[in-house]
């Protein structure tokens, strides 16, 4: 007999996960089909981030930050550290611990909310039925629902002139489980998981060498900070090259020989011996619907939604990476609370135009709203207050003051239309951005916000002050 349920979701990722606990938590019965295995076999809940992505990438940027600092970057702290050395396997025994921590803890919540996790694949029959394969099973089982969300996640791109073979040249999972320090490693991309995985692996020594396609660093972020960021990693020993064409790979004698254009549009080699592509996701749909379901794609291949994420199907909705939008975990989640809301009768709500983003290197980076130069693209005349951390007692007094906050308002409203972070702490500094900017605050609310001293958080105050030219611990220009 088909197992029946209120809700069935497809993927138990961050979108899929949260999606099916906030469903049960309303009341609805709910299953999540989910398909990954860990290395030894066995079913693992949260998707690419909990498994191979967002988590291990966290859990070793810190081992690899630690090291590198106790190694060489204490005695001006009046510390003096001899005999460090790097055990790699127990940095990556930690890794893995913490994402069965993790990974177990969802299937934890999944049993004291009543869902009912099936380990397989799941495919998209029509509005209300769902194929659903146990892991080792060759038939398929009828599961039906009356309401079908689909969080099948993302899966890395893949480059025709280097391909992935799980040893030399890696994809980011591949990056995240080395068992040694590669000597020499190139990475292909200088995107997000390019600079997180390239800082790690510089960190334990190796020399980096990251070969990006575009001519402009960061293309997404501020400018002004891109630029600085672009310093501080060269200076770190990430030899960072734009503009460039990767045109094959060649294999041999466990090395990888990489041929490129440069920015010149001149041949050039390079010999590495690890490569890891890391060019982009892109959104896992090939046999998530039945032909016969007609469920619709869009241009790009991302599952169509309209703006309450339902998809082309009554009563199918799709969320996270597979749709469109950033492919950021917290925000499938949004969605995921967003779309079981609405099964549920409630409003349902995501301000897409306020989803942080956040790059794990050291010094962080952090943004929320437009740039200073999408805002004046739109011909929106702008103030912009800036406050560098070399001027806050607090950035000092923790031996990182590089980098900078830059608030951007309208300078008719005064509302906060962009802030980006430069420094430590950048990842959580940018929660009291997004706040403000949700209750649509006006630079002169932060300015009037107290903030503790000495915390980083000032910086956040001051360079609000900044924009009215009225910061205390700067010059105002
Ligand atoms: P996924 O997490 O990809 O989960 C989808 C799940 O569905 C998977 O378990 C998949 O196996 C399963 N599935 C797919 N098809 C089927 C099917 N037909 N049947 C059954 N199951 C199926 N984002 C951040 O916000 N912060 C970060 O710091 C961050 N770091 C990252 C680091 C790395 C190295 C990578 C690769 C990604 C990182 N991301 C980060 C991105 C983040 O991981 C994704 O945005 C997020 O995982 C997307 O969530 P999702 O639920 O949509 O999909
Ligand atoms: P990305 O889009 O951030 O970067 C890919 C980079 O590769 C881009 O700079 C692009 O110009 C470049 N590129 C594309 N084709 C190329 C080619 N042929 N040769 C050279 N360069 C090329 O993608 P990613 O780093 O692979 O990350 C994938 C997704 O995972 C991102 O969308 C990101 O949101 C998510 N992610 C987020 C975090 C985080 O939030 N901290 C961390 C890791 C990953």
């Amino acid at each position: 007999m088909a197992k029946s349920f209120d809700v069935v979701v497809i993927g138990a990722g961050p979108a899929g996960y949260v999606a099916a606990i906030r469903c049960a938590q309303l009341g609805l019965k709910t299953a999540c089909i989910d398909d990954w295995r860990d290395e030894t076999g066995r079913s693992s809940l949260g998707g690419t981030c909990l498994n191979a992505g967002c988590i291990p990438s966290k859990a070793l940027l810190e081992s690899s930050e630690r090291y590198l600092q106790t190694k060489s970057g204490l005695e001006d702290y009046g510390i003096v550290a001899s005999g460090v050395k790097l055990d790699l396997a127990r940095m990556q025994a930690r890794k893995t611990k913490i994402v069965q921590t993790l990974t177990q803890g969802i299937a934890g919540l999944f049993r004291t909310n009543r869902i009912t996790a099936l380990a397989g694949r799941g495919q998209l029959v029509d509005s209300g039925r769902v194929a659903f394969t146990p892991h080792d099973a060759d038939q398929a089982e009828e599961v039906t629902a009356q309401h079908i969300i689909l969080a099948s996640g993302s899966r890395p791109v893949t480059l025709g002139a280097a391909p992935v073979d799980g040893d030399l040249v890696v994809d980011s999972s591949g990056a995240l489980a080395f068992s040694e320090v590669p000597k020499r490693l190139g990475i292909i991309g200088a995107g997000v998981i390019g600079l997180e995985l390239g800082s790690v692996w510089r960190r334990l020594g190796s020399e980096v060498v990251l070969l990006e396609a575009q001519t402009e660093f960061l293309s997404m972020a501020d400018a002004d900070l891109a630029g600085q960021a672009l310093k501080i990693f060269t200076r770190q020993g990430l030899d960072i090259r734009l503009g460039c064409r990767v045109t094959g790979i060649k294999t041999a004698r466990r090395q990888v020989q990489i041929t490129y254009q440069n920015a010149e549009d001149a041949a050039e080699e390079l010999k590495v011996d690890r490569l890891v592509v890391a060019v982009g996701r892109r959104p896992n749909t090939d046999g998530l619907a039945a032909p016969g379901a007609r469920l619709q794609l869009d241009e790009k291949g991302y599952v169509d939604i309209d703006e309450h994420c339902r998809t082309n199907l009554p009563n199918v909705y799709a969320i996270g990476d597979v749709v469109r939008g950033p492919m950021l975990a917290h925000k499938g989640s949004e969605e995921g609370v967003a779309v079981a809301e609405r099964i549920a009768g409630q409003p349902g709500h995501i301000d897409y135009d306020l989803i942080p983003s956040v790059l794990y290197t050291h010094p962080e980076m952090a943004w929320v709203g437009r740039t200073e130069a999408a805002i004046q693209a739109a011909g929106v005349e702008c103030r912009v207050g800036t406050f560098p951390f070399a001027a806050s007692g607090r950035a000092l007094a923790v031996g990182e003051s590089e980098g900078v906050v830059k608030i951007v308002a309208d300078a008719k409203t005064d509302r906060i239309l962009g802030v980006h972070i430069l420094g430590p702490g950048a990842s959580e500094l940018i929660a009291e951005a997004v706040v403000a900017m949700s209750f649509g605050a006006s630079s002169e609310d932060l300015a009037r916000t107290v903030h503790a001293h000495p915390t980083l958080a000032e910086a956040v105050h001051e360079a609000a002050l900044a924009v009215d030219k009225r910061a205390i611990h700067i010059r105002n220009r």
